[in-house]
């Protein structure tokens, strides 16, 4: 059973936030599969090992409820800079993913955006489905089908050939805005003789950005580790365009209300998150915040954990 999530509105089980977003500004997040079902299971996931890792396609929540969640969202007036198809796993496994990213167009003037490995690009519907999307966010970290088992541990029969063919062919059909997102790994794809060779195939992707990250929140794997940010600026010269490097966002809250400990909780389970980044979902003063995620701490529903220079809070349950 899935448990619910807090949106501006209400509780809703399919919808989360707006959240900040190091890219998209305050992003209505959009799930469609249970947590982490995914065609991966990354080595740098943030979100823990993949529960069901998987290339079947189909309806894994209904999506009339989707869409009613959808129409109480936006029948309260809420806005966010996009509505994003993400979660806590891979959207494009869900058969009609499509058909949600139709109804937003038809029923509301934010953007939508669609995160996504690039698993399924390979499908001609899958790419079909998503060109309805104005901004389409894929990954791309490995260079050849040992890397990409290294570091993706696809599903098996996945081959990496498939993911590139898949990303290449959706370049050639779509005219929206397109971003690679490379995720680098210490030690796996941090070499620059390795990082050449993503370079090499993102550039032929003809992104009209691309995105460079390392480990910024904790990861599902305790061995993985942050390249510094230096090293990321490096390697982000090797590509073209230029890679832009992330910040970690660090929006601070500027309300006052008292913080209710469900709806951090309801963050929380989504993804591991600073006190700062779970102040700017909810609207939060950092005072007020920090006494509750002290006393959630307290109370074993979350851990800390160190990552660089950030504390991040892990739901446990
Ligand atoms: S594709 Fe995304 S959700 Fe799936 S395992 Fe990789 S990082 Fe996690």
């Amino acid at each position: 059973m899935r448990s619910a999530g807090d949106s501006e509105g209400g509780s809703y089980e399919y919808l989360f936030g707006p959240v900040p977003s190091r890219r998209l500004g305050r992003s209505l997040g959009i799930d469609l599969v249970p947590s982490k079902t995914c065609c991966f299971n990354c080595l740098f996931c943030q979100l823990g090992g993949s529960t069901e890792l998987t290339l079947e396609r189909r309806e894994y929540v209904p999506i009339g409820r989707v869409i009613s969640e959808l129409k109480c969202w936006l029948k309260a007036g809420h806005e966010a800079d996009f509505m994003t198809l993400s979660g806590s796993g891979e959207p494009t496994l869900h058969s009609r993913f499509g058909e949600v990213m139709d109804w937003l167009r038809e029923h509301s003037e934010m953007p939508v955006a669609l995160l996504t490995g690039g698993a399924l690009l390979y499908m001609p519907e899958v790419r079909s489905a998503a060109r309805n999307a104005h901004l389409v966010k894929a990954s791309l970290s490995a260079w050849d089908q040992a890397s990409f088992e290294t570091i993706n541990r696809p599903c098996p029969g996945l081959t990496f050939e498939q993911l590139v063919a898949g990303e290449r062919a959706f370049r050639k059909e779509y005219t929206g805005e397109y971003w690679i997102e490379v995720f680098v790994v210490k030690g796996l794809n941090s070499a620059v003789g390795q990082m050449s060779r993503v370079a090499e195939l993102v550039k032929e992707l003809e992104p009209d950005k691309i995105h460079m990250n390392t480990v910024i929140r904790p990861a599902g794997d305790k061995s993985v580790g942050a390249v510094s940010a230096e090293e990321l600026h490096r390697l982000g010269e090797l590509f073209s365009p230029l890679a832009e490097v992330s910040e970690v966002s660090a929006s601070e809250g500027s309300g006052s209300a008292a913080t209710d400990e469900d709806a951090v909780l309801a963050v929380l389970r989504r993804h591991p998150a600073t006190t700062e980044q779970v102040c700017g979902s909810l609207k939060a003063s950092i005072d007020s915040m920090q006494k509750c995620v002290d006393a959630l701490e307290a109370a074993g529903r979350i851990r800390r954990e160190q990552s660089g220079k950030d504390v991040y809070y892990v739901f446990l349950g």
